[in-house]
């Protein structure tokens, strides 16, 4: 079913809860509120259900964690009827899962589509948030969830000439509906993160010529992606829940396989001979995807033990790439293996020895501009019909900075936010009561299997509403010290690892302007989740309960 939004009227009144968002985590937490009896209306800015699988419609697009965990584990009716029919699955079959998951719960009654949430302020006296949208919605709600994406906020570089440019341009995370045939067409691809990566060899097979612009070379692992094998999907599906209780407590909400073969390997790349890790390694890139990360136990914090993973990749794209020129461009070198987020791709380094693709290093000679024929860099003009932004996305606080957040005494999130994000556990920042991020900054989010995070989140949310309600709280607020706290862990635990070492959107590198600051929390999906549950059981550690002046009542701590 699609859904229409065209003619809805706007909302006004109050309800007890708004959440921004229908992706994964939008969905599930409106699953969960109502199931707590709370009014909730849901506002996407999308034309329906699915977040980044709704907008992400280039060529290739596909997960990267295996179907068979990047599902929901909340019900395991859902899970044992859906039928995945590849290892990876690609965008529009995720789309149809997001979709079947709206229908089963009957999820669309409570969202408002292609409205987007343009303000939210806290409104002291009464403890609402006031949440305005663009189709004039005005709407108080005692919770305000912000389901808004870590991945959401497409973002273009403002390239000198881009509206001069005579061809069509598309960015990969606001891909046309419709599709888009670049047939017979000179096509450029900017940009060679996850999303380069899996779009290039596709767009390459069908475009006349494909010119790639790429700054930063990127590892790639190989997928191996193929249709789903029947024993390997009952296998799982035998001991789904026990499986799905292991994925929770790994390092990044992951089971690397049934079979030990590819699973955590506790060992330090050192500790074996060269013959062992080249051995390892082989395997693991035969069997593909990211696991390959967990070979060993010390590719992220150890330097020593990371080249020699890094070594291992240079050598497979050097074996896989004719132009030894070529293959030397697409040799990463300047960062550490995983400090950027791993690709996972389809015959992406093979692309490069189509007689119909050029690769064009920006890196040192960057991009002067956009013209009306095409891309010039270095004086040079490389003419085509159609631009591909693979460019990346305002990653984590982009989608919470676009809308006017107010809290307490009119602070703006922004403001707050200015030397980085700053929350406590992810979930809430100081200052602005009420008001809860699913999957924020501090919390593992990106750096894990995303839906296993949002699910997380989502139950610790409905928990810590229910618990609010029971006692008679109206407002929920992280403490100021608990914020500190939290925010000196995640930058003590960051800096453990080589992950700062590199230019990344974990690290809001690539917004010029942007802090400096490793956002996500590395310690562990495991880890985070007994923390996670400590805080709860100890009647929510951080957090201070109260209620509004305008009921009367006293605080409720
Ligand atoms: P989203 O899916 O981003 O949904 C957020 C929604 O909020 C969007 O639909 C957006 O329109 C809406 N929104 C934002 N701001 C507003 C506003 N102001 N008003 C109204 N609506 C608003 N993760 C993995 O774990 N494994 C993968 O393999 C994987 N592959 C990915 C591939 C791609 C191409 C991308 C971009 C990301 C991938 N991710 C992957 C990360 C992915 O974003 C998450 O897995 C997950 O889909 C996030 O769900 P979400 O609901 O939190 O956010
Ligand atoms: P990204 O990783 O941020 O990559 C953006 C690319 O654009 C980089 O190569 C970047 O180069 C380049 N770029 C940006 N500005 C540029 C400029 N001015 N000139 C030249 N090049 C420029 O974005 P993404 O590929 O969309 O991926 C974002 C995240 O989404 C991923 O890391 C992943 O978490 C998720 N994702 C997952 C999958 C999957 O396989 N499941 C697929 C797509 C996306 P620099 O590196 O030099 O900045």
């Amino acid at each position: 079913m699609q859904a229409s939004a065209k003619s809805r009227a706007a909302d006004t009144g109050a309800i007890d809860a708004v959440i921004v968002g229908a992706g994964f985590a939008g969905m599930y937490m409106l699953h969960r509120l109502r199931g707590l009896g709370l009014s909730v209306r849901v506002y996407e800015a999308a034309g329906d259900v699915g977040g980044t699988w709704w907008w992400n419609r280039y060529p290739g697009a596909r997960c990267d964690v295996e179907s068979m965990q990047y599902s929901y584990a909340f019900s395991d009716a859902l899970q044992q009827a859906w039928r995945w029919s590849e290892r990876f699955s690609a965008q529009p079959e995720i789309l149809r899962y997001a979709a079947h998951v709206a229908d089963k719960l009957d999820l669309r009654r409570d969202i408002s589509f292609e409205t987007r949430v343009t303000t939210a302020h806290f409104d002291e006296a009464s403890d609402r948030w006031l949440i305005e949208t663009d189709r004039g919605d005005r709407v108080a709600a005692r919770w305000c969830i912000m389901a808004t994406g870590c991945l959401s906020a497409a973002r273009t570089p403002d390239f000198p000439g881009l509206a001069d440019f005579g061809g069509t341009t598309y960015h990969t995370g606001q891909w046309p509906h419709e599709g888009v045939d670049f047939s017979g067409q000179r096509v450029a691809v900017i940009g060679t993160g996850s999303s380069g990566i899996q779009a290039i060899p596709v767009i390459a097979e069908q475009a006349a010529h494909l010119t790639v612009f790429q700054r930063t070379p990127n590892y790639s692992i190989p997928s191996r992606n193929g249709p789903m094998d029947d024993a390997y999907e009952n296998s799982w599906k035998r001991d789904y829940p026990a499986y799905r209780a292991q994925a929770r407590r790994m390092r990044t909400g992951i089971l690397y396989g049934l079979d030990a073969l590819y699973g955590v390997n506790d060992q330090s790349a050192l500790e074996v001979s060269p013959e062992e890790r080249q051995r390892l390694y082989t395997t693991r890139w035969a069997a593909g995807g990211v696991a390959f990360m967990a070979a060993f136990n010390d590719l992220i914090v150890s330097q020593e033990a990371n080249d020699t993973a890094a070594e291992f990749v240079r050598a497979q794209i050097r074996a896989t790439v004719h132009d030894p020129r070529v293959a030397e461009l697409l040799a990463p070198r300047d960062y550490p293996i995983g400090t950027k987020r791993i690709c996972v791709d389809t015959n992406y380094f093979e692309t490069f020895n189509r007689a119909n693709v050029t690769l064009v290093d920006v890196r040192t000679t960057p991009i002067e501009s956009i013209t009306a024929m095409g891309v010039r860099v270095g004086g040079v003009d490389h003419a085509v019909d159609s631009i591909v932004f693979a460019t990346g996305f305002d990653a984590m606080t982009g989608a919470l900075n676009n809308i006017d957040i107010r809290g307490r005494a009119a602070r703006t999130l922004v403001d707050k936010w200015t030397e980085g994000p700053r929350t406590y556990l992810g979930l809430m920042a100081a200052g602005f009561p009420n008001l809860f991020m699913i999957t924020g900054p501090g919390s593992p989010s990106v750096l894990s299997n995303m839906i296993v995070s949002i699910e997380q989140h989502v139950d610790w949310l409905a928990d810590c509403i229910g618990h609010a309600r029971a006692r008679g709280a109206t407002a929920v607020e992280a403490t100021q010290a608990a914020e500190d706290g939290w925010v000196a862990l995640v930058d003590e635990v960051g800096h453990r690892t080589l992950y700062p070492k590199a230019n990344s959107w974990y690290m809001g590198a690539n917004i010029p302007g942007k802090a400096r600051v490793f956002m996500p929390y590395i310690g562990g999906v495991g880890t985070y989740r007994e923390i996670c549950d400590d805080v709860a059981a100890k009647g929510y550690e951080g957090l201070r309960f109260s209620a509004a002046r305008a009921t009367g009542s006293a605080a409720a701590e």
